[in-house]
């Protein structure tokens, strides 16, 4: 077999052509080039080291080492690989003491392609030691560095291991390294060059647009409701990800779900190890199944037909929101990037970061990143020119995002606020303490409450100023004075509402406020798609096109792939993606030769799968 990158593509791998910048990148580091790739997720970053990994074993160079913290993953990865007939093998801390020696023998023989490891590992003498002996044998080929932002501490992941990491370039500075990641703005970017001295490899940004994402940010008012409709009406049946921010609304809208009859899992770090493990390999191995997490879950999971993320609170910023929401339709299918948010959310994570010990300097950037995601949230036009943009792209509107699909309505809030902010600061003069959102609402819209009358604040000149808003509305102008920082929230004193510097500025009508007329997402207004879900719109893509005998050998293929990936403890889509399976249901396929060609059909599994797949076929005839 060749050893040219292209080979190794089709003949391994079973795919016809590189896809965006691969073949650079993987050219660039056969070479021995050092580089640093930023590419989405589902862009096709693994194939960028494991193929220059594959083809430098083949030119005799040895033995790649793949860093990676996701443990719980890397059975699946290197049993993919296997699948593809790629030597591959993982040293993790779930390796007994005798497995774990085997690697290593394995390992110094040289008969393994890619090693998978943890970045802890790396630090270890005994590992170290082996990296040397491998060095003086000229066997040390390539270090992949993957999920590299986890050694920055602006990126959302960080994990201190990653920072030992700077042992590559100090101890094998001769050895060259691929790093690799979904996620990066420029401080995140300039953040992981210098703390890996990865200036001089070369950058290989690809364009960070997912468009088979669909893009939707409704108002919160109930949530859980809200999700149950979302799913019920466009996911039925479909494998999805919801994030909750706390291990509680976790556990309590999982279960609301399992009540309502859809196949939910709860996943938090809470959870017994052994079960987060057990639900994590149902969620990859079965169908349909609703993972309800916090952000602990689903780093590295590379489920290809994830059919929604939806979140229920607000992430603290954009990397998080587009990596989480990037973990959606992998398959290039249509798939939903879901949220709600309201004015909670708002003052929650501004009080987390104002509560956390950081420095000052640590927590203006994480407001400036929350302002950013506010933005998002509270846009009335493109979400997606507003994403790529945060990532440095420049677009046009989409097409494929609420905001595209159904221009919201924008109503005038600038007098809203100004009534707002002088019923703070009336509020404030006349009492000496400050109240709460709710409070404020009532005077402006001037209801007798008991709080009302307890404070006498019927005499206030605002009172009953703004009788002409709904209280959806001034919390849409809420939302944005706090987004813009013209209103602060003071966590310590019961979310008391105070005026700040920005202020001012509002109250003299200098800065308009154009706000979102209230909508609530899909149980309101007119459908988002026609008749067909999200759910027959993905499928459809692959599926539909097949005729009824087509159909059928799908179903037959796939009963038989499920077999298959449980005999070899597998996720499905290791085996054959769900596009593979409907290539082969549509060509019909009477020889082995057939098979040839149809995309993910690789030499080795052409081997061993071939004969069983044309058994599929005709029987299901
Ligand atoms: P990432 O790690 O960037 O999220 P993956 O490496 O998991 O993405 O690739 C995403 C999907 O795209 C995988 O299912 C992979 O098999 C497929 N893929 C990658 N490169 C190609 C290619 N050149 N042709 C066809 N499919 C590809
Ligand atoms: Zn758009």
């Amino acid at each position: 077999m060749s050893s040219s990158p292209l080979a190794i593509l089709r003949e391994t791998f079973g795919y016809e052509q590189f896809r965006g910048p691969q073949q650079a990148i993987v050219e660039h580091v056969v070479a021995g080039g050092d580089a640093l790739v930023l590419m989405p997720t589902g862009g096709g970053k693994s194939l960028c080291y494991q193929i220059p990994a594959i083809a430098r074993q083949m030119n005799g160079q040895g033995i790649t080492i793949v860093i990676s913290p996701l443990i719980a993953l890397m059975h699946d990865q290197v049993g993919a690989l296997h699948e593809a007939g790629v030597s591959a093998a993982f040293l993790n801390s779930t390796l007994s003491f005798a497995e774990a020696l085997d690697v290593e023998r394995r390992l110094m023989r040289g008969d393994i392609t890619m090693l998978y490891a943890a970045p802890e590992r790396i630090n270890t003498p005994r590992f170290l030691d082996q990296l040397d002996e491998l060095l003086a044998r000229g066997q040390l080929s390539l270090f992949a560095i993957d999920e590299v932002h986890c050694v920055s501490q602006w990126g959302h992941d960080f994990r201190p291991e990653y920072r030992a990491l700077t042992v590559l370039h100090q101890r094998y500075a001769s050895v060259p390294r691929i790093a690799l990641t979904a996620t990066a703005d420029a401080l995140t970017r300039a953040d992981i060059v210098e703390r890996l001295q990865l200036e001089d490899a070369q950058h290989f940004v690809s364009s960070f647009d997912r468009p088979n994402i669909r893009y939707t940010i409704v108002e919160k008012k109930e949530a859980t409701q809200q999700l149950l409709r979302f799913i019920e009406r466009e996911h039925d049946e479909d494998a999805g990800v919801v994030y909750c921010q706390s291990r509680k609304r976790v556990e309590e809208v999982a279960q609301t779900l399992c009540e309502h009859g859809i196949n939910a899992l709860p996943y938090h770090a809470g959870l017994d190890t052994k079960l987060r493990q057990t639900h994590q390999d149902r969620f990859l191995r079965e169908e349909g199944i609703v993972m309800v997490a916090t952000i602990a879950f689903g780093m590295g999971i590379d489920k290809p037909d994830v059919r929604f993320v939806a979140h229920l609170d607000m992430p603290k910023n954009i990397e998080g929101y587009y990596q989480e929401t990037g973990r959606a339709g992998r398959d290039g299918l249509a798939a939903d990037a879901w949220m709600v948010y309201g004015l909670q959310d708002v003052v929650n994570q501004r009080r987390m970061i104002d509560e956390s010990p950081a420095s000052e300097e640590f927590k203006q950037v994480m407001r400036g990143k929350l302002d950013a995601l506010l933005g998002l949230a509270e846009a009335t036009d493109c979400r997606r020119v507003r994403l790529l943009a945060y990532f440095g792209e420049k677009s046009a509107p989409c097409g494929n995002c609420d905001n595209c699909l159904e221009p919201p309505q924008v109503w005038d809030g600038t007098e809203a606020a100004r009534k707002l902010l002088s019923t703070v600061y009336r509020i404030g003069q006349m009492s000496g303490i400050g109240f709460g959102a709710g409070h404020i609402m009532d005077i402006l819209r001037g209801k007798t409450t008991d709080k009302v009358n307890q404070f006498n604040h019927s005499t206030l000149s605002t009172f009953g100023l703004g009788a002409e808003y709904s209280e959806v509305q001034l919390r849409g102008v809420l939302r944005q004075l706090i987004a813009i920082g013209a209103v602060a929230v003071d966590a310590a004193a019961y979310n008391t509402l105070c005026l700040t510097e920005g202020s001012r500025a509002v109250l003299k009508g200098e800065v308009p406020l154009m706000l979102r007329a209230s909508v609530s997402g899909p149980a309101q207004g007119k459908p988002r798609r026609e008749k067909s879900s999200a759910k027959s719109a993905a499928k459809s893509a692959v599926v539909a096109a097949l005729d009824d005998s087509a159909q059928t050998r799908f179903a037959a293929l796939k009963a038989w792939r499920a077999e298959v990936a449980r005999e070899h403890n597998l996720p499905a889509y290791v085996i054959f993606h769900d596009a593979t399976l409907a290539a082969i249901a549509a060509i019909d396929p009477r020889s082995l030769g057939d098979l040839e060609g149809v995309s993910g059909i690789g030499a080795k599994k052409l081997e061993a799968y071939g004969e069983a797949v044309l058994e599929v076929c005709t029987g299901a005839a």
